[in-house]
């Protein structure tokens, strides 16, 4: 167990233990289900920078070596990117001269915008053997590989500087984050800019949202961790928006610390409101345990009672939080007949820990299913004008957090 802050080194203290869990990305075939590898799973808080981390590692090679999410299954995600462009063109002029590299590009996504629309120079890296077919389809140039500060010099070698570098979410993958961020500083000019998003702390906090704490998100951020690690590495926030992803993320613009750029002074307004609800003091980790707690007997209640009245209950969303929430509530086969999901990459295995079948969502019939129990909860708005129809015909959706309620 990880005894030592991922960002400034120091000790870390435990908060949260989940016991053991499989890992959210290991679906499983039938026949290999009773072998099931399970890990330990804690979260602790460093005592000095208060960080909140994940303290066991897995091997980042079973985790993201086959990847079951691509980018451009999801409608909002694709949303996202386009804003993220208009924005870095409006802003900071990207464009056909520009050089773009994407860190973590998944099946390209991103990258085939930029290169179809903004005709700049496109480079991914991604360890997912899996998406390379993808992104080959996209045509988008990727090195299959893990992004390091080794790495980027022979990136830097090959290719010399970047004027963008963009890593959405993946710095809260990552178990070395001072790494990846001295890394993209040295392909970094003093025009350069080092576009992030990761799940926002406060939104984690605020909406208890313990189920973002699985294996892959290694670890939980905020203005202040992502702005200790751009001290560390000669780097600074010059912008920050709150975006609709994952449940709540910020996106930071970062550029090399003595570039021309000026800081945004909305930054010290985040920064205020994160330390307001006290996310940089120690009590309040102390008592989040206790939060998870009562969401996890009031979501079992909501289940039971459906169950009483001999409800069907299925799952939306073979999600990586999904699979953590299932297992540490420990809601099965004991609640759920199945679990939908969109992706063709999951359709027909079991879900990891729960060994729940999934199932393509065009078998959702009202008939047969009187409730789904919203897994991909943060997407509420998409699956449910998606779901129409179930909606219509009576289905009910159960969003699952803050508090168990019925979508409306
Ligand atoms: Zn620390």
């Amino acid at each position: 167990m990880k005894k030592k802050c991922r960002i400034c080194y120091n000790k870390l203290i435990s908060i949260l233990n989940f016991k053991k869990v499989a890992l959210s990305g290991d679906f499983l075939k039938k026949n290999k289900i009773k072998n099931q590898k399970r890990y330990p799973l804690s979260i602790g808080v460093c005592k000095k920078c208060k960080h909140v981390q994940i303290q066991n590692i897995v091997n980042p090679k079973k985790l993201f070596n086959f990847y079951e999410w691509e980018t451009g299954v999801s409608r909002s995600n694709i949303n996202l990117i386009s804003d993220l462009l208009k924005n870095l063109s409006k802003n900071f002029y990207l464009n056909k001269k520009s050089k773009v590299f994407e860190i973590a590009s998944n099946d390209g996504s991103l990258l085939k915008e930029v290169k179809n629309k903004y005709k700049s120079f496109v480079l991914g890296i991604d360890p997912a053997k899996n998406l390379l077919k993808v992104s080959k389809k996209n045509q988008i140039k990727t090195i299959v590989d893990f992004f390091s500060y080794e790495k980027s010099k022979k990136i830097k070698n090959e290719f010399g500087f970047f004027d963008f570098c963009i890593a959405r979410n993946v710095i809260a993958h990552t178990p070395n984050p001072n790494d990846i961020f001295k890394g993209v500083n040295n392909l970094m000019n003093d025009k350069s800019i080092f576009v992030i998003e990761v799940p926002h702390l406060e939104s984690i906090y605020k909406d208890n949202q313990y189920d973002n704490m699985f294996h892959e998100h290694i670890g939980f951020h905020s203005i202040r961790s992502i702005e200790d690690l751009c001290k560390k590495n000669d780097l600074k926030v010059v912008d920050v928006e709150k975006i609709d992803s994952q449940g709540g993320s910020i996106r930071c613009y970062i550029s090399k610390k003595n570039s021309k750029f000026k800081k945004n002074l909305k930054i010290n307004l985040f920064l205020n409101k994160e330390k307001n609800i006290g996310l940089f003091k120690l009590k309040t980790w102390m008592n989040f345990s206790e939060k998870v707690n009562n969401h996890k007997k009031k979501l079992n209640k909501f289940l039971k009672e459906l169950k009483i009245k001999k409800k069907n209950i299925s799952a939306y969303g073979a999600s990586g939080k999904g699979h953590l929430l299932l297992q540490v509530c420990q809601i099965g086969s004991n609640f759920l007949d199945n679990i939908y999901d969109k992706s063709k990459l999951k359709q027909g295995k079991y879900t990891p820990g729960t060994h729940i079948k999934i199932i393509d969502p065009k078998y959702i019939d009202a008939k047969k299913i009187d409730y789904l129990l919203l897994l991909s909860w943060n997407l509420a708005k998409e699956i449910a004008k998606q779901e129409k129809k179930y909606l219509k015909e009576n289905g009910k959706i159960i969003v699952p957090f803050p508090n168990p309620h019925i979508f409306k």
